[in-house]
């Protein structure tokens, strides 16, 4: 049992993660399951949509006060920039699109509100945790360790961590020295996200700028879509490492808080999320889920017994780190090394990590 003042250190799995098992047994009780994966292109229509409504909204606020500004960024704009931030997730699974290059694309056209280029580089990192999920040195949805005894179980520091999570989110790239922080498609989407700042700045004036940026932060932290992060892998149960959401917000974000069912069937789009678990329920209705991220993110922050450290942790299984750094050399890219993060279709899975 977890501690009152919770724990001080990551709490440790010497099992596989639990997706891949619960994948197969899945296919094979139900193997219409399968019909579900695809692509939905419909997607990038929603990401036209949102990205019109965050710069339509960001030049209806050029001239509007501070406050305006803020509470427009809080409501709407999160709202609009989780969404997008899903779409790009959907990009990084090639959900989209057939092929790899165009939902590269679609990516970078959903990071274009956004302020701070992440598609391209949220890809490499993401794949990276379906593949090695809890392994410190390779999933940066992990907290680093010099994070967690920084916030502690302080309240305030919790909300002060939520606020800034893109920072500390960007500074753990530096503990993930599998993926390479520059390749071409990175530099490339630094170039279309700066050229749209400097664009905004100077056409729409910082006010513009400001909601734009304000939007992200709320988006991603403190703020009830903010909590997915907390949702998808808290350990608000001891044993239980991956946890799904199934309030009704899902609506807004494209079902992103399937996400027991998202890890064990990457391959499947975000519409058809829901029928997973419709067509096996036995094993999802026994987990624990959230109901709602509102009561997530106020458990998460006062709460003294959930701490960055109330994740689970494991040591590298089945992929040495020799095979992997011969892999980087001979390839040059790190994202090419992991297993498929949906290992029982070939096809989608090559795509996936393109
Ligand atoms: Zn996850
Ligand atoms: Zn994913």
């Amino acid at each position: 049992m977890r501690k009152s003042d919770g724990p001080k250190g990551f709490s440790h799995s010497s099992e596989p993660q639990p997706h891949k098992a619960r994948t197969q047994a899945i296919l094979r009780e139900h193997p219409e399951v399968r019909e579900e994966i695809g692509k939905n292109p419909w997607s990038f229509a929603l990401i036209l949509l949102l990205v019109a409504i965050q710069f339509a909204l960001a030049w209806w606020l050029r001239d509007r006060p501070w406050w305006a500004i803020l509470l427009v960024a809080y409501t709407a704009g999160a709202v609009a920039d989780h969404g997008l931030f899903v779409l790009v997730h959907e990009c990084a699974h090639n959900l989209i699109f057939r092929k790899t290059v165009p939902n590269t694309l679609a990516g970078i056209t959903a990071n274009l509100p956004s302020v701070i280029p992440t598609s391209v580089s949220f890809k490499r990192y993401h794949l990276k945790h379906h593949s090695y999920q809890g392994v410190y040195e390779l999933d940066a949805d992990l907290p680093s360790e010099w994070e967690a005894k920084l916030v502690g179980n302080s309240p305030v520091r919790k909300a002060v961590w939520l606020l800034l999570f893109p920072i500390f989110q960007m500074l753990r790239a530096f503990r993930i020295k599998e993926v390479s922080l520059f390749d071409r498609w990175q530099v490339f989407n630094m170039v279309v996200i700066f050229a749209v700042d400097a664009a905004v700045l100077a056409v729409l004036g910082p006010r513009a700028f400001l909601y734009l940026l304000t939007a992200v932060f709320f988006s991603v932290g403190l703020h009830p879509v903010g909590a997915r992060w907390i949702q998808r892998h808290w350990l608000v149960e001891d044993e239980q490492e991956t946890y799904s959401y199934y309030g009704r917000m899902n609506t807004l974000a494209f079902n992103v808080g399937f996400h027991n069912e998202h890890h064990d069937f990457p391959s499947i789009p975000w519409n058809h999320l829901p029928k997973i678990k419709a067509t096996a329920p036995e094993y999802y209705s026994e987990l624990k889920s959230h109901a709602s991220w509102s009561r997530l993110l106020l458990q998460f922050v006062f709460d003294p017994s959930l701490t960055l450290f109330s994740r689970m942790v494991r040591e590298r299984q089945g992929h040495s780190a020799s095979r992997a750094a011969a892999e980087i050399r001979r390839t040059g890219e790190a994202g090419r090394s992991p297993p498929d993060p949906e290992p029982l279709r070939p096809a989608a899975a090559e795509g996936a990590q393109g």
